[in-house]
């Protein structure tokens, strides 16, 4: 592995709110856990935005020459509505709204959530386990948090007792928050709660005649809470402590200060060391979300199906615009920015065609070991991914000065600037030559060549129209094709 570069990697912990050196607890082994997606409804593009982020990092990660185990759950039960265990079961009122079997449901939006990811050239995890296929080993940690003392069981339903463990531990830790602050914004018991404090939160919670997804334990039929599955499936795969923890910023108040509680009450020690959390895409200023009607597809953004798109955008238009911002910042969508974020996107791809065809120099007129260094610089600063694309755009500039004659590169030069450019582009920011990978390379490339040969044909033979009809429906369809001095060129 590449340790001096991997020695100044630093990552900004929101446990200790600074940006701290970046040391594995079994280098070059890492363990990363970043909190899946609830597969009931399809994921929109503020999800999207966290997991692709997080794709980054595990990119740059295994760039760096670590061996990442990368476990990113799926939670398919036990989410209830409100994050303090309060209205329905997501699942179950989906499964009657599209009048199909709960674990229908979960089937058809993992489904759906991977073929999006994929089409954002995600690279899948390690481990995807999922929140129903562990269902003892989370009745194993709640029996444990039972038994040191953290936890009480009324009617059929086990609670987290807050206030029992703030008095060991500091509850607040993740947020910085004392316990008044905490309690802001949650409502006070009623005499029918179950509960005794009011941060307290389900560990199991007691099934009714009518739950759809119950499984027996030792304090009856019921579910598990959603917090616990975390706790047990990152224990599983990755032990007590490990590495890094990750999710996005919303889930920092609730579902990951309870993490922290049920690994520490159970296992007496914080589960991660690193935790890293994800700014929200918003929509003029608003968070992306379902509830909030702001929260599109990326089919209707690829298709530009929706009131909020001018157009439609491409796969890689979309994650290039996200790499554009660093993730800890909010992203605010708008279609200005998407279409800023197009042309960057293809002037990056055009200036690869470029390079290739460079012809080398006996001299070097810039530097391009220290470009290398600046690359690696600011993707070792907690992946700072927008100050990275500067620099790759200060390579755009040497490969068309290179062109024009007015920079020089020797053939060393060259073979390390095509290096640079492509493990940053390919590997580590993960976009992909759209107009090589669409419709499939060879296949594409193949029907193209015919179709410009019928056009060249049409043309030397004086027939406009037909000439005219092959350009104008390509277009209609996306391709676009270019006469020059070299020729008939072509893009997607
Ligand atoms: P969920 O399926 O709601 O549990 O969310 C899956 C992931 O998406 C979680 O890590 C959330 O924090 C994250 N997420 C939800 N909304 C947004 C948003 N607007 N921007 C970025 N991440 C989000
Ligand atoms: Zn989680």
């Amino acid at each position: 592995m590449s340790e001096e570069k991997a020695k100044r990697l630093t990552i900004y912990n929101t446990l200790s709110r600074t940006k701290e050196p970046f040391e594995p607890l079994h280098s070059p082994f890492v363990g990363m856990y970043v909190c899946g997606p609830t597969v009931y409804n399809d994921i929109h593009l503020g999800n999207c935005r966290t997991f692709i982020s997080f794709d980054m990092i595990y990119r740059y990660l295994l760039h760096l020459g670590y061996k990442v185990r990368y476990v990113r759950n799926i939670t398919d039960a036990g989410h209830l509505e409100g994050d303090r265990d309060e209205g329905d079961d997501k699942f179950a009122k989906r499964a009657k709204l599209e009048q199909l079997e709960p674990m229908e449901i979960v089937q058809k939006y993992t489904l759906g959530f991977h073929e999006v990811l994929a089409l954002f050239n995600t690279l899948p995890p390690s481990i995807e386990p999922t929140a129903t296929g562990h269902i003892i080993e989370q009745i194993e940690m709640i029996k444990k948090i039972i038994t040191e003392g953290f936890s009480y069981e009324t009617n059929g339903s086990v609670y987290f007792d807050v206030q029992k463990y703030g008095k060991k531990y500091d509850y607040g830790q993740l947020t910085n928050r004392k316990p008044e602050e905490l309690l802001e914004g949650t409502r006070e018991l009623g005499g029918q709660d179950e509960k005794r404090g009011r941060l307290d939160f389900a560990l199991w919670i007691k099934a009714k005649p009518e739950t759809l997804m119950q499984w027996p334990s030792p304090w009856g039929w019921g579910f598990p809470g959603w917090h616990i599955e975390c706790s047990a499936m990152s224990t599983k795969y990755l032990g007590t402590t490990f590495d890094i923890h990750g999710g996005g910023m919303d889930l920092q108040a609730t579902h990951h200060t309870n993490e922290i509680a049920q690994s520490k009450a159970c296992n007496h020690t914080s589960p991660a060391k690193y935790w890293m959390h994800t700014n929200m895409l918003t929509v003029n200023g608003v968070r992306m979300s379902k509830t909030a009607g702001n929260g599109f597809l990326p089919r209707e953004l690829f298709s530009g199906d929706h009131p909020l798109l001018e157009r439609g955008y491409s796969p890689m238009t979309v994650r290039f615009f996200m790499a554009q911002s660093h993730y800890r910042s909010t992203l605010d969508f708008s279609n200005e920015a998407l279409q800023a974020a197009e042309k960057g996107y293809k002037k990056l791809m055009e200036s690869l065609s470029v390079l290739e065809k460079l012809s080398p120099s006996a001299a070097s007129s810039v530097d391009i070991a220290e470009l290398q260094e600046k690359c690696y610089a600011a993707m070792n600063d907690d992946f700072n991914s927008p100050i990275l694309i500067a620099h790759l755009f200060d390579g755009v500039r040497i490969i068309n000065s290179v062109n024009d004659k007015k920079e020089t590169l020797t053939a060393s030069g060259l073979e390390t600037l095509k290096e640079l450019m492509h493990t940053f582009i390919f590997d580590v920011l993960g976009l992909r030559d759209e107009s090589k990978s669409m419709g499939g390379s060879d296949v594409t490339e193949g029907l193209m060549k015919l179709i410009i040969d019928i056009r060249k044909s049409a043309r030397e033979n004086k027939d406009w129209s037909t000439s005219d009809k092959i350009r104008d429906e390509l277009k209609a369809i996306g391709i676009e094709i270019k006469d020059t001095k070299e020729g008939v060129e072509w893009r997607i």
